[in-house]
């Protein structure tokens, strides 16, 4: 029988507004009277008061697991453990990326729904129904998967634009990699494969991408609005590429980084390591030189990275190469034409060598 897998296109029930946090015991209330945080510290300083007078309004225990790190297969069995111990029947991610992407596939291995709370708007690992696991030194290891949507997402905007304009501007670079990478999935697809989702994923991202280039994410009026598009409309992008082929070199060149360069790798969002990325991506796509230049230029109107120079890292030819292959290896890629068009494209966003 063919491989049948299910069509996750949702959020479960996605709530956003500023203070919607208040309603978290009425949301979770839904599936559980006994729930799993799961937070860092930081995050959990931002929503502790809230979360205690919703849940006691909703009469909910609440059960806290302090998630520090990255998302790896420990912290995720952890994390469903503790979950069989406390018998919780909801898991609450609250936090950037890595922490949701933990509570996620925590919830899963434990047989449990998840609802998320972002606290920046510097991915849309809230909305996306997978998660991207790590090593225990932080090297990428690719995405897993989930089982189901999630059962809820609370965009509190007030929390969110607490969080530094940095990671609400990394969160566009992320954002804005997908048109380049739903275009070169879908050039690498058949004809059947690409009708419907992928195609309708790239509509969404082109679309995406026009907001964000006629957008400043310094002026207040939009900020509501780059945080709803950086978490739902790009989550929804996710959703409709998955299933198609994962070849998209940008998020290739970001794992490829943490496994190459660690150091710098903790000193920057992983937005920002993919709005230099995506440099490499549009010129192995073939796009024009201006519209490459205007990608460029908005991010560097927004302080984002767009060279290698920018991101720190060694220069010398060596290295680069080093970095050119572990690009090759994670996105599987054998056609010598393609694995020239990375090179070249890595060798063009190098920046300035002394
Ligand atoms: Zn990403």
């Amino acid at each position: 029988m063919e491989d049948i897998k299910p069509l996750l296109l949702g959020g479960g029930r996605v709530l956003k507004g500023a203070g919607c946090i208040r309603k978290i015991g009425k949301e979770a209330s839904r599936f559980a009277k006994r729930v799993l945080c799961v937070a860092g510290d930081t995050s959990w300083a931002l929503v502790k008061d809230n979360l205690k007078y919703s849940f006691d309004a909703a009469n909910i225990e609440m059960v806290r697991y302090r998630f520090t790190g990255y998302c790896t297969e420990k912290t995720t069995d952890e994390i469903a453990s503790v979950v069989k111990r406390e018998h919780t029947a909801l898991v609450i991610g609250i936090g950037g990326g890595k922490g949701l992407d933990a509570a996620k596939l925590g919830a899963m291995k434990a047989h449990t729904r998840v609802l998320t709370v972002p606290t920046s708007a510097a991915t849309c690992a809230a909305y996306a129904p997978l998660s991207v696991l790590y090593d225990e030194k932080g090297a990428a290891m690719g995405p897993v998967f989930l089982r189901d949507e999630m059962a809820g997402v609370i965009i509190d905007t007030e929390i969110i634009s607490r969080s530094p304009v940095r990671y609400l501007k990394a969160g566009i670079a992320d954002a804005m990699a997908k048109e380049g990478e739903m275009y070169f999935s879908l050039s690498h697809m058949t004809e059947a494969e690409k009708m419907n989702l992928p195609s309708l994923g790239l509509h969404l991202a082109q679309m995406n991408n026009c907001k964000y280039l006629s957008t400043h994410p310094d002026d207040p009026e939009a900020v509501s609005d780059l945080i709803y598009t950086n978490i739902v409309m790009t989550g929804l992008v996710s959703c409709y590429a998955m299933g198609s082929k994962q070849l998209a070199v940008a998020h290739a060149f970001y794992d490829a980084f943490t496994h190459c360069y660690r150091t710098q790798r903790d000193t920057f969002l992983h937005g920002e390591i993919i709005a230099c990325a995506i440099g490499v991506q549009l010129r192995v796509n073939g796009y024009d030189q201006k519209e490459i230049e205007k990608i460029a230029d908005f991010f560097i109107s927004l302080d984002l990275p767009v060279t290698l120079a920018d991101l720190n890292i060694p220069l010398d030819r060596e290295s680069i190469d080093l970095l050119i292959s572990k690009i090759w290896e994670i996105a599987g890629i054998e056609d010598p034409l393609i694995r020239k068009r990375i090179s070249d494209g890595v060798f063009t966003v190098r920046g300035q060598v002394d």
